[in-house]
């Protein structure tokens, strides 16, 4: 009986007729297995105009969408992690919002009908992201932003100026949230959720963010969320361009074991 049912399985897989049938079979098993899955992403772009580095092809975005889409993953926005989901569950973060995100990402989350959520820094909304130097890009206006949250997405804080959290002591960390804060809410946005830049935080960063109201704080890690993690410090993964879905899989279930059992 096992025999047959596998093979029907197999030949089932076989047959979609897109770039996900390539995938090795034991990682699409493996896959099943994994019950959050955070994404950070950047820019949303052609090579040509936004570069490699934190960004990605509108087309790959859309590959990852519909990975997880065709496994029944559920969707979720960063504010919706203050409880551990009961089911398969996915959340696609974009930092610093770029107006690449908001004009390429949007339409294909827009697309598959996926909320997404778009952490900014307040004291650069409408500017560019300075703090990557030569590599820096246009960072969407408030309108823009009020935009997306209107069709539903998260616009999430994500500090005043961009610096590393981790370097700072309580008071000047408690400066860059509240500041950020203020400025959304003044701007008509609603934050609830808040992202560390750089993933960088301290042994205060978790008390500093409870005083300041936030239940979720999303940090970075090379492996995904477990239950015994912090709400207050979830890991998502940096995609990266080359991150086909073969390179996906990686990332988010093999290198963490790789890793963990060194
Ligand atoms: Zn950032």
């Amino acid at each position: 009986m096992r025999g047959p049912s596998c093979l029907a399985q197999v030949a089932t897989y076989r047959t979609r007729d897109d770039i996900d049938s390539s995938l090795p079979i034991f990682l699409d098993v493996k896959m099943r297995l994994m019950k959050l899955a955070t994404l950070c992403y950047h820019k949303v772009g052609t090579e040509a105009k936004e570069g490699r580095r934190l960004n990605i092809h509108p087309d790959r975005l859309d590959s990852h969408v519909r990975f997880f889409k065709r496994r029944n993953y559920r969707f979720v926005k960063g504010s919706d992690l203050v409880q551990w989901p009961e089911e398969k569950t996915v959340c696609f973060t974009f930092d610093d919002g770029f107006v690449s995100t908001i004009d390429n990402g949007v339409p294909v989350l827009e697309r598959h009908q996926v909320p997404m959520s778009v952490y900014v820094v307040s004291g650069f909304v409408g500017k560019a992201s300075e703090w990557e130097g030569e590599l820096a890009r246009p960072l969407a206006g408030w309108d823009s932003l009020r935009k997306i949250q209107e069709l539903g997405h998260e616009v999430g804080n994500h500090t005043v100026s961009h610096l590393r959290l981790g370097d700072l002591d309580g008071s000047e960390q408690r400066k860059q949230i509240r500041e950020c804060h203020e400025a959304m809410l003044a701007e008509g946005l609603h934050p609830v959720s808040f992202c560390y830049p750089y993933g960088s935080l301290n042994a205060e960063s978790d008390q500093v963010l409870q005083s300041s109201d936030y239940q979720v704080g999303l940090a970075l890690g090379k492996r995904l969320p477990q239950t015994s993690d912090s709400q207050l410090a979830i890991p998502r993964i940096v995609i990266a361009y080359g991150d086909a879905l073969p390179l996906l899989i990686y990332r988010l279930w093999i290198r963490p074991k790789l890793l963990s059992s060194k």
